[in-house]
């Protein structure tokens, strides 16, 4: 019997011994970096002519790795196969599958200092953050991998007599997944690996800046016994590859998380039957947010701060589930606001090889232009309280950036920057704060600062967004703790870590025999 889901703890790099193991898994992965890396079709390995770099955002002359970049035939390709593997392997039992799972998580806590360090370089992520990030993703496996066998369980339904019913899941058929590169193991894993363990086969399309922590899942999955042709891997171009494999008559679902525009334009696409297609395609869309801290007059001052600055600033404001909105009500809007700012002042920012730097850099040129685009923006809108420039120039560096006084429905208030650029913005009172909170077309997270328990239990009703906090920061949601997913634009509420989220990859049969 398989020992109770518990999360994996995260590191503790105050330890020299932690510290130590994270060095060598830097110096070790450094020694990797520019190899040259195909598709995997079927199980077997396709070069191409055209390639994607995936460059190290600290330092862009440094290539993390080349790629091969499928096109529309490998798209097609690809398709051909997971269809044939599917006949296969939804016939697997669901315990079969569920342990290659658990194998995976174990390759993956034996690596664990490897991987966080391929996303050191890939992405730019810290040391915590990219410990986190693969404790998150041996967390999807040893959670879906036990949920997998919740499902597989004979499913209640209500007696009839002369009759034996029975009620089960199997799976969809061929499924795209297609993750962002900013949790590029943990939402590439989570998404995967649901799909597969419940008997579907899937076509990984990783995002073009994190195609390398992408390939070494598929290689531990690999490592794991996975048969071929079960998990494709084929980076290419998000429009291209994108559209050819949402756009297949065989694909069956779409697994997707990033942006809202890229997630409304597959829904869109999914929608449109294909000639030769006899299903309607699933999408499971999750997407992006504004998400918000308020902080009442009865909160703890120091705490509210501390959870902005982390919540805002946290693996530079490239999270979902970042603070982007600092909401505080006018009597304690100053005193925050001064708080907050003194402790942004203090993040270190720099190549995150370095432990000693807190805040990295954003992921790519394209993502500098447009957090730069939006400062300035930001800045005729509200005041600049701090940063607003770039950081060290090897890099895709930019520093801490608050704007205060900023109006509800500015851009910068309503609009996702996608980096570390915090919008302050002051309410008359808590009702007020509230309806802030909830004006914008996104629900993703969402945090409340107070000591009021009137306040406390108006926010748990009244706050709109998918994932709320009280008293602590609004990042950080746990696999099974705090099943993640956003409501309005952020997406379609698949509570990702939950006990619902594999059902999205199954349909249910029921089977009734006479006697
Ligand atoms: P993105 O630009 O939307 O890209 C996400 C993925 O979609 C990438 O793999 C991308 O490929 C692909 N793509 C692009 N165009 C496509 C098309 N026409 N058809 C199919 N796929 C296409 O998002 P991102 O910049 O990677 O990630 C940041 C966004 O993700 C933010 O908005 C963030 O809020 C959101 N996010 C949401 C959650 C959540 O749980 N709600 C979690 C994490 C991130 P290429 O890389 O090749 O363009
Ligand atoms: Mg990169």
């Amino acid at each position: 019997m398989l020992p109770e889901f518990v999360n994996t703890p995260f590191t503790d790099f105050s330890k020299d011994d932690n510290r130590k193991a994270m060095t060598e898994a830097l110096a070790r992965v450094e020694a990797q970096l520019g190899r040259t890396y195909p598709l995997v079709i079927g199980g077997r390995e396709v070069m191409t002519e055209d390639k994607i770099t995936s460059l190290n955002p600290s330092q862009f002359d440094q290539v993390v790795g080349t790629f091969a970049k499928g096109g529309r035939e490998h798209a097609e390709q690809a398709v051909v196969v997971a269809d044939e593997t599917f006949k296969m392997w939804s016939r697997i039992p669901a315990e079969d599958r569920a342990r290659y799972l658990l194998k995976a998580a174990a390759i993956m806590k034996r690596r664990r200092y490897d991987l966080a360090a391929w996303m050191v370089f890939e992405v730019g992520k810290s040391w915590p953050e990219a410990d986190g990030d693969v404790a998150e993703a041996i967390d999807f496996l040893e959670f879906y991998g036990r949920e997998m066998m919740r499902y597989a369980a004979p499913q209640p339904v209500t007696p009839y007599p002369g009759e034996e019913n029975e009620l089960y899941y199997m799976p969809l058929g061929v499924g795209v997944v297609i993750p962002p590169w900013n949790f590029p193991l943990a939402i590439t894993v989570g998404m995967t690996s649901a799909a597969i363990v419940t008997g579907n086969t899937v076509i990984l399309k990783p995002a073009s800046t994190a195609p390398a922590i992408a390939y070494q899942f598929v290689e531990i999955m690999k490592e794991a016994g996975l048969p071929a042709g079960v998990l494709n891997f084929v980076p290419g171009s998000g429009g291209q590859m994108g559209d050819t494999l949402v756009g297949h008559p065989r694909t069956r679902f779409i697994a997707f998380t990033g942006s809202k525009e890229v997630g409304l334009h597959i829904h869109e696409l999914a929608a449109k039957t294909q000639e030769g297609q006899i299903w309607i395609k699933r999408t499971i869309l999750e997407m992006g947010g504004k998400d918000f801290i308020v902080v009442d007059s009865s909160a703890d001052l120091e705490a509210a701060a501390d959870g902005i600055v982390a919540s805002a600033f946290g693996f530079q404001g490239q999270k979902c589930s970042a603070c982007s909105r600092a909401i505080l009500v006018d009597d304690i809007y100053d005193a925050v606001l001064e708080k907050v700012v003194e402790r942004a002042r203090k993040i270190t920012v720099g190549p995150t090889k370095d432990q000693a730097h807190w805040m990295g850099p954003v992921v790519d040129k394209a993502a500098f232009e447009n957090i730069l685009k939006y400062i300035e923006i930001g800045t005729g809108e509200g005041k600049l309280a701090l940063g607003g420039e770039k950081g060290p120039a090897q890099g895709y560096f930019i520093m801490p950036t608050i704007i205060q006084d900023v109006p509800e429905n500015a851009r910068i208030a309503q609009e996702e920057i996608f980096g570390p650029v915090l919008a302050v913005i002051r309410a008359r009172d808590f009702e007020h704060a509230v309806a802030i909170a909830n004006g914008t077309e996104f629900g993703l997270t969402g945090g409340l600062y107070s000591g009021d328990r009137s306040h406390l239990e108006y926010g748990r009703r009244e706050l709109f967004c998918g994932n709320l906090y009280f008293n602590r920061k609004c990042t950080g949601a746990l696999v099974g703790v705090q099943p993640f997913g956003g409501f309005n634009m952020s997406g379609t509420d698949s509570k990702a870590g939950g006990r619902d989220y594999l059902g999205l990859f199954l349909q249910a049969k029921s089977v009734t025999e006479r006697f």
